[in-house]
This record gives C-alpha cells, sequence and structure tokens, in this order.
C-alpha cells in the first residue's frame, strides 16, 4: 500500500421521528435546524454538533490510560496535542500566557448532517412535557415543551488529514517554506487515534434529546477510502432527489475517480434505506468493481483491520 495521505467515509443515516438538534435552550419551543434548497425546507445538524457527537463516541470507548481533556468554563481545552486526544484530533484555540491565541487546526474535519428529504413531508410537532427543578415547600411543576421532530435520512461525512495526525504544520522562517513536524514519535499512537476516529463513526449516539427521543442516528449506507492523496471528492457520492432516488450517474462518476487514488474502498449497506431497484443497481456496480458489500459495522471493522500498523 503506497502512503496513505487521506481517509473519507461518508454515510446515510435513516432516522426515526426525533429532533437531533444540540443545546436543549429554555425556549418552548425547539425547532428544527433547517436549510432551503429551490425553496424547499430540509432538515441539518450543524457541523459542530456532529463534531461534538463523535468526539463523545470515541471519548465514550477510552481506556484508562488514554486522555482526552474536557474544556474550561471559556470553552478552552489543553493544548497538548502529544498527550490529549482530543486536543490532537479536534484542535483547539487557546490563550498561553504571553503568547497570545494558539490555534489548531483540527486534522478531522466533519461535516453538517445533511437532511436529504423535504421536511414538510416528514416532520410533526410534538409535546414533551419538561420538569422544573423540585422547590422545597413546592410541588413538582411541568411546562409544555413544543418539539418539531422529523423522519428523514441525513448525509454525513468527515475527512482525516493523516500526515497532520499527532503533527504540526511549522514554517521554516529561513527558507519560507513549511514542513510537517511529528508530535508524536510512536507511529503507533497515530494510528490509533486514527482507528478510534474511524470506530467512532460506528458509534455515535450523543445527540441531544436522547433521553426521550431515541433513535439510531450510526450510518445504514456507507463508503470509506483510503487515499493516497488528500482529497474531499467521495463526499459526494450520496446524492437523492427529494423522492429518494439515488442519483446514479453521480454514484458512479465519484466512485471511479476516488478509486484512482485510494487504495482500498469499503462499502456497507443494509437494505431499504434506497429502493428497490437502487439497491440492486448498487449491488451490480460493485459486484463489477470487484468491492463486497458488507454491512456498515463489518464495512467499519475492516477498515480498521486494513489500516496499516505502521
Ligand atoms: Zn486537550
Amino acid at each position: 500500500m503506497s502512503e496513505l495521505k487521506g481517509i473519507n467515509m461518508v454515510w446515510l443515516s435513516e432516522t426515526d421521528l426525533t429532533n437531533l438538534n444540540a443545546g436543549e435552550g429554555e425556549s418552548n419551543y425547539v425547532d428544527v435546524k433547517k436549510y432551503k434548497k429551490n425553496g424547499i425546507e430540509y432538515p441539518y445538524v450543524s457541523g459542530q454538533a456532529m463534531r461534538f457527537y463523535l468526539r463523545e463516541a470515541i471519548r465514550r470507548n477510552l481506556s484508562n490510560e488514554e486522555y482526552m481533556c474536557v474544556p474550561d468554563d471559556k470553552g478552552e481545552t489543553c493544548g497538548n496535542i502529544s498527550n490529549c486526544i482530543n486536543c490532537d484530533l479536534f484542535g483547539f484555540m487557546t490563550t498561553v500566557k504571553g503568547t497570545g491565541a494558539v490555534t489548531r487546526v483540527s486534522p478531522v474535519k466533519v461535516s453538517p448532517a445533511i437532511g436529504l428529504l423535504p421536511f414538510d413531508d416528514n416532520s410533526n410537532v410534538d409535546f414533551l412535557t419538561r420538569r422544573h427543578r423540585v422547590t422545597e415547600g413546592k410541588k413538582m411543576e411541568g411546562d409544555i415543551v413544543n418539539v418539531e421532530m422529523g423522519t428523514n435520512i441525513y448525509k454525513s461525512g468527515i475527512s482525516i488529514d493523516l500526515l497532520r495526525v499527532g503533527a504540526e504544520e511549522e514554517i521554516d522562517e529561513k527558507n519560507r517554506t513549511t514542513k510537517i513536524e511529528d508530535k508524536i514519535t510512536d507511529k503507533s499512537e497515530k494510528i490509533s487515534r486514527t482507528k478510534k476516529v474511524i470506530e467512532g463513526v460506528g458509534f455515535i449516539s450523543d445527540y441531544s434529546k436522547q433521553a426521550r427521543l431515541l433513535t439510531d442516528f450510526t450510518p445504514d449506507l456507507i463508503a470509506i477510502s483510503f487515499q493516497n492523496v488528500y482529497s474531499h471528492r467521495l463526499q459526494k457520492l450520496f446524492e437523492l432527489n427529494k423522492e429518494g432516488k439515488l442519483n446514479k450517474e453521480r454514484f458512479k462518476g465519484i466512485l471511479e475517480e476516488v478509486s484512482n487514488y485510494s487504495d482500498e474502498i469499503f462499502f456497507g449497506m443494509i437494505s431499504g434505506i434506497l429502493d428497490e431497484e437502487d439497491e440492486q443497481w448498487v449491488k451490480t456496480l460493485f459486484k463489477e468493481k470487484e468491492i463486497e458489500i458488507k454491512t456498515p459495522k463489518e464495512a467499519i471493522d475492516n477498515a480498521l483491520i486494513v489500516l496499516p500498523t505502521e
């Protein structure tokens, strides 16, 4: 395998009736974030919220020896990329006494989760009772919160810049060039951190309001590429029209393009996300390309096994 420069993961996830926006807030109406395309509204979950979910999925599976800091009350993190998995993978902006602001650009890029089906045809407003804290001598009180909810198929993705995991780009002032300086000498630690990101996608779960609106937001259809160039191209693989039909030409074109600079492509799918005809078409295409279709979990596990250890 040639030197790996980038790993891309793009996936679709079908949700039950839910509201995936982070931040509870105190308002009595919790709406779904929406974007507009050709005059039609679609739901989305912000990239920031998605990063949070991914980070918490990784944190949940840490061993006792592994460290991820928690931001302080100003939202600042420890900034130690050699010791801290959080600061290394997700970047930071922190202030250092005497130096000022220090920032690290995250080597893990996370896209927003974009709903692909129109919101109006797939939504509802539900009423939840929010309980107030019990004050002494008073009865428990509750008020009604309206929560806007919808079902949808969301598209999400991440891209990992492998050269920058555990490393920093430094400017050589004399020659006016940049070079990438390793901050972790142990290559296996870099691999282990990269694996945590891949694994984390399969465990994404800490979205808001899940106490009462439990849903599954892990991938139902996923493509993973191990690339010898850094590119985000795979992120365009899945396009569904508002009836949920796959753009096949696009799918085929992107897959071919990304295959040219990828050593490995993994694909996982459960049935029923695409319609029957699209599903059959995808199966035939992968058969031609001699890529085995697995379940999303198997595709992730397989990527973890194939990832070179040095
Ligand atoms: Zn940290």
